[in-house]
């Protein structure tokens, strides 16, 4: 049995989902049309992040209530200290907890478009423990869940200070770790194999990208500086601007992560699946097929 990221035990591994705000009438068609679709797996939660500026604190809102009331997911919407004082975020978190929103994750953010450094509101946050704590304190039932990254935060002068940071988040309370996108297993296994050492015992949740475009995969890689295996980046070039080529691929790539990851024990999966359906079904088929969810 595994510890979920809400303390409960559970017989199979864990597995979520995550959705980003749409901006557009066509983008939130396509963010149902996948809750639709996705809803028969019962993910044990479905996450949706939050993005810079202010108009995202209402649109995160929205769609977690609307994937918490319309479609019975188990919604963990994400928070950013970016651009917010102490107090809004305290009426932010009693906002999610008003709405029935029991687990949050807790982010530091990134700086702004067009800004290269974190600055930290007046009044605000500078780091993610230091929201950890605050949720605790305003929502004390609350799951926490905190990023982790297994090839080090870009901003972090090394692995080890970047470990130590992430024990004071697992120390400030948090109650598991979902980790940045990577593609190489052994990244992870390395990864989770320091965090024990540091004595960090809270479930490590592997997140995994469904891959949609060649170039959106590059990109993503590039700005939080994680490693595109050689093998990966043949294929991908492979396929070039064939849309269904990558995507079949990026599915084929994730499903053998996924089973190799839960075979040697990671406590499930999380997927990042740009809000489309199509890699996350086939990924999740292949993980039924090869028994390890049941539902
Ligand atoms: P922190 O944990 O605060 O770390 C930031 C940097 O500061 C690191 O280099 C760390 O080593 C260092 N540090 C941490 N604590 C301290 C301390 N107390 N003293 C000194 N140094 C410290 N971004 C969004 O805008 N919206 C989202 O919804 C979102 N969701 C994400 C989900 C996941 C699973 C992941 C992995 C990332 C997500 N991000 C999101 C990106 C994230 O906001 C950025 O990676 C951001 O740059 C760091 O956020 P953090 O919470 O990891 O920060």
């Amino acid at each position: 049995p595994h510890l979920t990221p809400d303390r409960q035990l559970s017989k199979e591994p864990i597995f979520s989902i995550e959705f980003f705000p749409p901006k557009s009438e066509n983008a939130a068609q396509q963010l149902l049309a996948t809750a639709k679709e996705l809803q028969s797996y019962r993910p044990d939660f479905a996450s949706i992040t939050y993005g810079a500026g202010g108009s995202t604190r209402s649109r995160t809102l929205k769609y977690a209530k609307c994937l918490h009331e319309d479609f019975g997911f188990k919604v963990m919407p994400h928070l950013t200290c970016v651009g917010h004082s102490r107090d809004e975020l305290r009426e932010i978190i009693r906002e999610f907890k008003d709405s029935g929103l029991n687990q949050i994750m807790a982010l530091r953010g990134d700086p702004p478009q067009g800004e290269t450094d974190f600055k930290p509101h007046p009044d605000g946050l500078s780091y993610a423990n230091e929201l950890v704590r605050l949720i605790r304190e305003v929502h004390p039932d609350c799951s926490i869940g905190v990023a982790g990254y297994p090839e080090k935060h870009p901003e972090a002068v090394s692995s080890d200070v970047d470990l130590l940071n992430l024990k004071r988040k697992v120390d400030a309370g948090s109650d598991f770790i979902t980790t940045q996108l990577f593609f190489d297993n052994r990244i992870y296994f390395d990864f989770v194999e320091r965090c024990q050492h540091a004595g960090i015992q809270i479930p490590i949740l592997p997140g995994l990208l469904c891959i949609t475009s060649g170039d959106q995969v590059r990109r993503f890689c590039a700005l939080c500086e994680t490693d595109i295996p050689a093998e990966l980046e043949a294929q991908l070039a492979d396929a070039g601007d064939d849309k269904q080529k990558v995507e079949a691929l990026g599915a084929e790539w994730i499903l053998r992560q996924a089973r190799e990851l839960l075979e040697k024990g990671a406590p499930g999966i999380h997927l990042y699946i740009l809000n489309k359906s199509g890699p996350a079904v086939t990924v999740l088929n292949g993980l039924k097929k090869a028994g390890f969810y049941k539902a």
